[in-house]
């Protein structure tokens, strides 16, 4: 049995692997891991699931050849070479990612800022959590986050503020159920959507999008009116009230005008304001919803102002907590991955410069003294000509950046691209000279840090595939080709051991990031390091949290209390545009699918992009439930079925933003999205484009369920979507054409020599089935509705693809799609044991209307527990009325 670490999200779960034959794994909780104690979600629960070698890039290639390393990193270091010597060293670029180790992190840091001599690395964590890293810096001097889980478990209020942790954090949200059940915690969900946090929450205040920060001032006023700060804190240990005051003083804060302008009810503002006074142990979660706004570090110091203005800080169950969305998010704001610190938390100042030029051996003349180019800007340059050279590591940007067609452009006129990755066909990899293959989780050597501070190592079951090789080692080859010293490194612990010494050099105390004792850890003790919060002590213990003599990292150590004004969003919705546009996450993908979508259980509970919309702004714009709808903001569009619910704002649309051209071309969220950031964090306004909808018009659909994955036939303009199932692949589609649209549709199937193929073609409605089968076994089924007509259910036939063979009886019913008395579950609720929303609906109908007995009965929500927040909502919606509530229930 190996430890390891989960790479999906920032709560960084521990997980036991224990490998099987070939490339198998069982995964199972760490019960050892502080993080999640044996607890893991959907996700990290599939792992075994993603770590096949289908699709792997294993080979460095170059112009579409394979080449031996040698020749792909001369290739690397060449380029990067010449457009430095050429044009200077802000002509190269490397955008790298939260996916990658601590020590890949260090490594490429080194490579550009201390060799190449320009601040020009960014990180995908940009998009994620930049806005909260300066909301810290300019507070408490640093990014530093203030607590740890266990402080989550120590709190009575808990504020979720554009998080929502049900879907985005579940193994946090478990925590957080047993610590509401334990200590009568209550919840406060601040979020425009009724999301599954909000469902769960004893209070949910669904404001108008970017209004976070008149909410939290008017906090913050009401506080000081009502004498309810903590004065003494306040003189002793920050800066800037008297500022504070006199900014809030300017705007009518009363809690009828912060409700009116948040578009909330007044009495439910003065519950928030009035827990939030009277509760000593306080704990405001933040995440994306907060961070993702060209306002995004004045809503980071809204909070933290609240905070500090009440003394809600380094004590137990009291802090404002960033939640990170990437496993080693962290990892790359402390090695210095981001374009706008130079490294281990030194800054470009000339004290910095000092630190990193004499730790690195260079003159620190040569460093660079200020930021790099931040992602959005950064891309920006690759398109103007600036950046001539790119280096892309374990990221998608094609996919994940706003205004995402602008970034293809971009790449597309790039004098040099290379791109390190573990996939071979992403939409990045499309643009890419040189194609590295990295080392995927299950292979990795190194660490990561989570949300909390807490460094985990991240341990292989497999051996490198194919050529595949660590980030670091890449980084570092690339390096010394290009003549750089000091990248010799020979193992992970090597580079490990340097960071940590960078951490602790000339620190006296002034940093808080400091590994002390971890510089001189042993092979033997790297490879068995346990889960550590930084600092580390001397003694090599950690520190779980932070401030508790309230002392904080600036020159007089007093916190920062930051005036910031209430604005509205970057861009207003107008009569063109009248709809705001928000993005996010589904519970069971992460990122880009390049990874969720290799396990079929993870595509069961969302598996397509929709269009989330209220029903009123439906009825008022002609969009109907299921079909399609075109989306459309002033930098693209997409076409994805609507979803009509009230959980949406009127005026708020939502697309989720994981789906790529690989399995939804005409669903892609960030072609949509505004290039809008934060001036001074960089984030990109992902929570606010305004946008407009209307119908699409599709005249028929259809689905082809086949072995593999196919692509929209040529020349036929549908609107197609792919979803992996176990065995085969569903595409479903989409046209406004005629019978030739649906005939052409119809002979683009392939079919082999020998297959018999059953046909059903019904004259009337248009309607045409087909069925192949080969061998006996089936090979593809292809089904065809015109107008509202139905399509047969895809469940069944998605299980007969496993048949070995299709007999008589199965046969006979193969394009009616259903064996008669076999029950359609309906969409998957719980993804873990496959149970659909028809089966709970019917045992809720009938009476099982609390959690644990459900689970008992139906299975549902019994094994991860992602999906409780889901039943509990089933429950409340089909409880029967003479049903009781019970006790403790999640409202
Ligand atoms: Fe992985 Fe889920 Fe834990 Fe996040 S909550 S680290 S996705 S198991």
């Amino acid at each position: 049995m190996t430890r390891s670490t989960c790479p999906y999200c920032g709560v960084g779960c521990g997980v036991s692997l224990t490998p099987g034959a070939g490339r198998q794994v069982t995964v199972a909780g760490d019960p050892d891991h502080p993080a999640n104690a044996g607890r893991l979600c959907s996700k990290g629960s599939a792992l075994g699931s993603t770590v096949g070698l289908e699709g792997r890039l294993l080979h460095p290639e170059i112009g579409g050849r394979p080449v031996a390393w040698a020749e792909a990193v001369g290739a690397v270091a060449k380029a990067f070479s010449q457009s430095i010597a050429e044009h200077g060293p802000d002509s190269v670029a490397f955008y790298v990612s939260g996916q990658i180790l601590t020590e890949d992190y260090y490594a490429a840091n080194k490579l550009m800022k201390a060799f190449i001599g320009s601040a020009n690395i960014d990180t995908n964590s940009r998009l994620c959590m930049a806005s909260a890293v300066a909301a810290h810096k300019k507070a408490f001097g640093a990014d530093l986050v203030p607590c740890s889980y266990e402080d989550l478990e120590e709190t009575d209020l808990v504020v979720f503020t554009g998080h929502n942790a049900a879907w985005t954090h579940p193994v946090l949200t478990r925590r957080l159920e047993a610590a509401k059940a334990a200590r009568d915690q209550f919840w406060i969900c601040l979020d425009p959507r009724r999301t599954d946090t909000a469902e769960i929450s004893d209070l949910h205040l669904a404001l108008k999008p970017q209004t976070d920060v008149r909410l939290w001032n008017g906090l913050a006023a009401w506080l000081i009116n009502h004498g309810a700060v903590d004065k003494k804190f306040i003189a002793a240990h920050t800066n800037g009230y008297q500022d504070l005051a006199a900014l809030l003083a300017k705007d009518d804060q009363s809690t009828a005008s912060v409700a009116l302008d948040c578009d909330l009810k007044r009495a439910d503002v003065e519950t928030f304001y009035r827990r939030f006074a009277a509760t000593e142990r306080v704990v405001t979660l933040f995440s994306q919803g907060a961070n993702q706004s060209a306002q995004g570090v004045n809503k980071g110091l809204a909070i933290i102002n609240a905070h500090l203005i009440t003394g809600r800080i380094g004590k137990p169950g009291a802090a404002p907590f960033s939640i990170t969305g990437q496993p080693n998010a962290m990892g790359g704001r402390e090695a210095g991955g981001m374009a706008t610190t130079l490294a281990a938390h030194l800054d470009f100042d000339a004290a910095g410069r000092g630190v990193a030029g004499r730790f690195w051996g260079v003159n620190p003349d040569a460093l660079p003294t200020g930021p790099g180019l931040k992602a959005v800007d950064m891309f920006e340059a690759v398109r103007d000509g600036r950046i001539k050279a790119i280096w892309i590591m374990a990221t998608n940007p094609v996919v994940s950046l706003p205004d995402a067609n602008r970034v293809a452009e971009a790449l597309e006129a790039c004098p040099f691209v290379a791109v390190s990755d573990v996939m071979a066909d992403t939409d990045t990899l499309a643009y890419a000279h040189v194609k590295l293959p990295a080392l995927a989780w299950g292979e990795k050597d190194g660490t990561v840090t989570n949300s909390e501070r807490c460094i985990s190592r991240q341990r292989p079951v497999f051996a490198p595939p194919g050529a595949a090789r660590a980030d670091w080692r890449i980084v570092a080859d690339v390096a010394l080709a290009m003549g750089a010293p000091g990248f010799e490194w020979q193992a992970p612990a090597d580079v490990f051991r340097e960071y940590a010494a960078l951490t602790t050099f000339e620190n006296g105390g002034t940093r808080f990031l400091d590994l002390g004792p971890m510089a001189d850890l042993s092979d033997d003790a790297y490879e068995a390091l346990e889960p550590t919060h930084w600092p580390v002590r001397p003694d090599g213990s950690g520190t779980r949290r932070l401030f508790e003599d309230f002392r904080f990292q600036t020159p007089d150590g007093k916190a920062r209390l930051n005036p910031v004004a209430a604005a509205g969003p970057a861009r207003a919705v107008n009569p063109i545009f009248p709809f705001s546009l928000n993005t996010g996450r589904v519970r069971d993908h992460w990122h880009t699918l390049t990874r969720t979508g290799l396990a079929p259980e993870l595509c069961r509970h969302a598996p397509e992009p929709t269009i989330d919309m209220h029903p009123e702004d439906a009825a008022a714009f002609g969009v109907k439930d299921g079909r399609l709808a075109r989306l459309e903001t002033p930098f693209g569009e997409a076409v994805a079925p609507a979803r009509l619910t009230d959980a949406q704002r009127r005026g708020d649309l939502f697309i989720p933003m994981h789906w790529t051209a690989a399995y939804a071309p005409s669903g892609r969220a960030n072609p949509l999205t505004n290039p809008d950031t934060d001036p001074t964090s960089g984030q990109p306004e992902f929570k606010h484009t305004p946008a407009r909808i209307e119908p699409y018009g599709e005249t028929w659909r259809g689905f082809l369920i086949s072995p593999d994955a196919a692509k929209t036939p040529k020349g036929l303009d549908l609107v197609w979507r792919r979803t992996p199932q176990t065995g085969c692949q569903l595409h479903e589609f989409a046209g406004r054409g005629g019978p030739d649209e649906r005939l052409r549709m119809l002979r683009s199937i392939n079919l082999e020599r020998d297959a018999e193929v059953l046909t059903l073609d019904d004259q009337r409605t248009g309607a045409s089935r087909r069925a192949v089968i080969v061998d006996g076994k089936l090979k593809l089924v292809l089904a065809i509705a015109v107008g509202q007509g139905a399509l047969p259910p895809r469940h069944w036939l998605v299980e007969r693809f496993g048949d070995a063979v299709i007999d008589e009886k199965t046969r006979a019913v193969l394009l009616a799609g259903r064996m008669p008395g076999l029950a359609d579950n309906g969409p998957v609720a719980c993804a873990c044991a496959n149970i659909g929303e028809k089966t709970i609906k019917t045992a809720i109908e009938a009476g099982t209307c609390d959690l644990d007995t459900l689970g008992a009965q139906t299975k549902a929500g019994i094994t991860c527990g992602s999906c409780r927040p889901e039943l509990a909502r089933m429950i409340a919606q089909y409880r029967p009325a003479a049903a009781p509530e019970k006790q403790g229930e999640p409202a």
